[in-house]
């Protein structure tokens, strides 16, 4: 068995605040004399049921930690940990979604709030070698004019390089809102050479994945894993190239299956799908992106071979420039041509 850790990989799926360490909750929580509920300190992995309360236990969490993100130095530490906790597990390439509006009071506007995130992915990008690219995400639960408003910010700063807008997603409870209303951003950012990165396919089974992929026209989909439930949408999305970001333990802590091995990861790749293991957030979740892969071994029992097929998978399904896909693929190669550790 080679190191997982080693294996060079692409994380797709991780949001701003989720990917926070706990020291650094408790510190600027601490900082700032915020009181934090208890749940959010003991290192326990979230776990509620897939209703309507068990994402409002989740969305409360998820709020209360975003509450001590209150100043430039937070925002840019946020996203330096990210990168260095990622190049840790072997990442080489990190798309960190971001809705910088839950920020824009304590900086500015939401125009500072981006530009500082940005300026960091750019900082943190050069620091510990991972290309850091940023994913402006509007969410579902307010009105579809900001998620507009929100597109021309993400159009105006996009690019390929590192510190640049990459992509544009849509996140939150996947049960609210009409996704037909979304179209208008996700056509504002299409424009402006954005990839459409919404969640969908999580909550709600095929009928939403199909409503998301006709209306928002994605390029990958924030989890997507419940497509399995439908061989015929399954193979369309395949035939269509839409990769899925698949965050197995995300769906275990949110009650989407019981446990992992209900994660129907060996079904997506048996149909040919284009799989991006991510953390989703790991602050909440207790788990970051080599613990996705070493559930691929351990629970759906891939072997070495599989695993760098999935990394390639990642590499593929990101959107790096083809030159930086080229060299992480030629790195997982070197992996794999390694002599395999015995198990102990
Ligand atoms: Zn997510």
């Amino acid at each position: 068995m080679r190191d997982l850790q080693a294996l060079p990989k692409a994380h797709l799926h991780l949001h701003f605040t989720g990917s926070m360490r706990l020291a650094t909750l408790s510190e600027l929580a601490r900082e700032q004399g915020i009181v934090l509920p208890e749940h959010l300190l003991d290192n326990q992995a979230l776990h509620v049921p897939a209703d309507q309360r068990g994402w409002f236990r989740f969305q409360r969490s998820y709020d209360a930690a975003r509450a001590v993100v209150r100043s430039e130095d937070a925002l840019r530490r946020i996203v330096r940990e990210a990168a260095e906790d990622d190049a840790a597990e072997g990442s080489r390439r990190l798309e960190i979604q971001v809705d910088p509006t839950s920020y824009a009071p304590f900086v500015g506007g939401i125009t500072p709030a981006l530009e500082i995130i940005l300026d960091e992915a750019a900082l943190a990008s050069a620091a510990t070698g991972v290309e850091v690219g940023v994913i402006v995400a509007a969410s579902r639960t307010r009105h579809p004019l900001d998620a507009r408003t929100l597109a021309r910010l993400a159009a105006a700063h996009a690019g390929d390089g590192p510190g640049q807008v990459i992509g544009f997603g849509l996140s939150n409870d996947e049960r609210r809102g009409n996704t037909a209303d979304f179209a208008p951003a996700f056509r504002i950012a299409r424009h402006a050479g954005l990839a459409g990165v919404p969640h969908g396919g999580e909550l709600l089974g095929p009928e939403h994945v199909r409503d998301v992929v006709a209306h928002l026209k994605p390029a990958r989909l924030g989890h997507g894993v419940r497509s399995a439930e439908d061989p015929d949408l399954l193979a369309r999305l395949v035939d269509a190239g839409i990769a899925l970001e698949v965050c197995p333990t995300s769906n275990v802590s949110l009650g989407v299956y019981p446990d992992p091995a209900h994660v129907p990861l060996p079904q997506l790749l048996d149909a040919g799908a284009q799989v991006a293991l991510g953390a989703d957030d790991p602050l909440l979740f207790r788990s970051r992106l080599a613990d996705q892969y070493r559930i691929a071994r351990d629970v759906h029992g891939l072997d070495d071979d599989a695993l760098a097929d999935l990394a390639r998978s990642s590499i593929r399904a990101s959107l790096a420039s083809e030159r930086s896909k080229q060299a992480m693929l030629t790195d997982v190669d070197a992996w794999l041509a390694r002599d395999p550790v015995p198990a102990a």
